[in-house]
C-alpha cells in the first residue's frame, strides 16, 4: 500500500533545496550583520505557550493551531510561530539578568491548520528576529531597516518594496481603544459575523482583522487606535517615524493595521511587495512590550518581526527562472572501464573527496556512452579510467564544457585533482 504525505505537508525536493540553502544563508548574513544570534527551539510547547502568548481569541490559536496530548495527557501543540517560544527561552535561560540587548532570530517550520495553497502550507517555514530589552524608538526602526536590507539583498527593487506602519498603544491605552471600538462596532453588529459578535464582547481588537467582507468594511471606518494614543506612546511613534525619515525608509500609515496576534503593543509593520500584490504581506512584526512579564519574566520590552520562506522561494525561484540553468552539481564524474579500473577508480573516489572536490560515479552498470551522458548532465569533468589508461598509469580528464581532454598521471590526479580541473 502506497503511505502518502499529509495534506499540507510538502516535501522539498532536491531541485528545490539549492534555493532554500541559498535562502536560508542570505537571510543568516543579513541577521548577523544587524548583530543577531541564532536560537533553536523546540517545535513542540505547552499549548498555554500560546493561549497566554499569542490570544485564546486569536485565529492562530483558536483555529489554526494542531493541539494534541502526550501519552501523559499533557496537552501540547506544534508551534504556529516563534515569538512566544524564543520569549519563553529568554525568560527560562535568565538571559535578562545579563542585562543587555538580546538580539536573537531563528529559522525553522511552524504549523497552522489552514487551506493549502500556493505558497500556503500547513507546514511551512518562518525567520524571524526579536530585539529584546529596550523600548528605544531606534531600534523599531533598525529592525524595519534589516527587514529592507533583506529583500533588497534578495534583489527585491526598493521602489516595488511598501512599508506599512501603525500604532496600537500600549496595554494603558487598551482599554479606553477597545471600548471605543465596543461602542462602535455594537451600534451595527447586526453586519458582523457570528463570530466577530462573540468577539465584541470578549476581544473586539480582533474584529479588525476579520477576513469576513461585511466585517472588513466595517473595520475601515472603524476608530483608530492612533487617536487613543498615551502621550508616552504619542511620542514613540513620533519618533519611530522620524528615525525611519532619517533612513531613508518610506513608510505609508494604515490605521487598520494590527496583526493577528494579541502580544502587539506600540508599532506594527508590515512590509509588502507592490510587484507580488501588496495585500500579502512578505513579513510583519512590532512591539511586543509586555509578552516577556506575561511569561513569567520581568517587565522587558522588545521588538520583531518574521516572515514566510515559501514567498520568497518563490519570487527567488521566478528570478531564477529567468537567469536560466544553474550550474552542474559535481565537479567531477568518474566512468571506469572495467573491473579492474573499478577497483582503482573506488580508491580515487575517497582520494578526491577528501581533497575537497565533489565526484560520483556509476553504480548502475552503464555502457561507456551512458556513463557519459549522466557525466554531461551531472559534472563539469569526467574522469575516464580504462585498461589501456591504467597500464600507463595515467587517467583522461574531458572538459564537458569545452570537449577539451588531456592524460594526468594518476598519483599526480590523486595528490592534487584540484590544478587539473579548474
Ligand atoms: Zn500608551
Ligand atoms: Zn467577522
Amino acid at each position: 500500500m502506497k503511505v502518502e504525505s499529509v495534506r499540507g505537508m510538502r516535501d522539498i525536493l532536491p531541485e528545490e533545496t539549492p534555493l532554500w540553502q541559498k535562502l536560508e544563508a542570505e537571510i543568516r548574513a543579513a541577521f548577523a550583520l544587524y548583530g543577531y544570534r541564532e536560537i533553536r527551539v523546540p517545535l513542540v510547547e505547552r499549548v498555554e505557550l500560546f493561549s497566554r502568548g499569542v490570544g485564546e481569541e486569536t485565529e492562530v490559536v483558536d483555529k489554526q493551531m494542531y493541539v494534541f496530548p502526550d501519552r501523559k495527557g499533557l496537552p501540547l501543540a506544534l508551534r504556529p510561530e516563534a515569538t512566544a517560544s524564543v520569549v519563553r527561552a529568554y525568560v527560562e535561560h535568565g538571559l535578562h539578568a545579563k542585562g543587555d540587548l538580546a538580539k536573537l532570530y531563528y529559522l525553522g517550520a511552524m504549523f497552522r491548520y489552514e487551506k493549502p495553497q500556493l505558497g500556503r502550507q500547513r507546514q511551512f517555514h518562518q525567520y524571524g528576529v526579536e530585539a529584546i530589552g529596550s523600548l528605544d524608538p531606534a531600534l523599531d526602526a533598525e529592525v524595519m531597516d534589516l527587514a529592507w536590507h533583506l529583500m533588497e539583498r534578495l534583489a527585491l527593487r526598493r521602489e516595488g518594496l511598501l512599508l506599512r506602519l501603525n500604532s496600537i498603544g500600549c496595554r494603558d491605552d487598551r482599554p479606553v481603544y477597545r471600548e471605543a471600538l465596543q461602542g462602535y462596532f455594537a451600534a451595527r453588529v447586526g453586519d458582523l459575523c457570528p463570530e466577530c459578535r462573540r468577539r465584541l464582547e470578549t476581544n473586539p481588537l480582533r474584529i479588525l482583522d476579520c477576513k469576513e467582507e461585511g466585517c472588513r468594511a466595517l473595520a475601515r471606518s472603524a476608530p483608530r487606535s492612533v487617536d487613543h494614543l498615551c502621550p508616552g506612546c504619542r511620542q514613540h511613534f513620533a519618533d519611530v517615524q522620524a528615525h525611519l525619515a532619517d533612513l531613508g525608509l518610506a513608510h505609508e500609515f494604515d490605521p487598520t493595521l494590527v496583526r493577528g496576534l494579541d502580544y502587539y503593543t506600540r508599532t506594527v509593520f508590515e512590509l509588502c511587495s507592490r510587484d507580488l500584490g501588496a495585500q500579502d504581506a512578505l513579513l510583519g512584526g512590532g512591539r511586543y512590550d509586555d509578552l516577556v512579564e506575561l511569561l513569567g519574566g520581568p517587565p522587558t520590552p522588545a521588538v520583531g518581526f518574521a516572515g514566510g520562506m515559501e514567498r520568497l522561494v518563490i519570487v527567488l525561484s521566478a528570478q531564477q527562472g529567468a537567469e536560466g540553468a544553474s550550474a552542474p552539481a559535481l565537479d567531477l564524474y568518474l566512468v571506469p572501464i572495467g573491473d579492474d579500473a573499478r577497483r582503482e577508480g573506488a580508491k580515487l573516489l575517497a582520494a578526491v573527496r577528501r581533497s575537497g572536490l565533489s565526484v560520483d560515479t556509476d553504480y548502475m552498470g552503464r555502457s561507456l556512452r551512458k556513463a557519459m551522458q549522466v557525466a554531461g548532465r551531472t559534472a563539469r569533468y569526467a574522469a575516464i579510467l580504462g585498461p589501456d589508461e591504467l597500464a600507463r598509469g595515467e587517467i583522461k580528464l574531458k572538459n564537458l564544457a569545452t570537449g577539451e581532454e588531456k592524460a594526468v598521471r594518476l598519483p599526480q590526479f590523486a595528490a592534487d585533482p584540484h590544478t587539473l580541473i579548474r
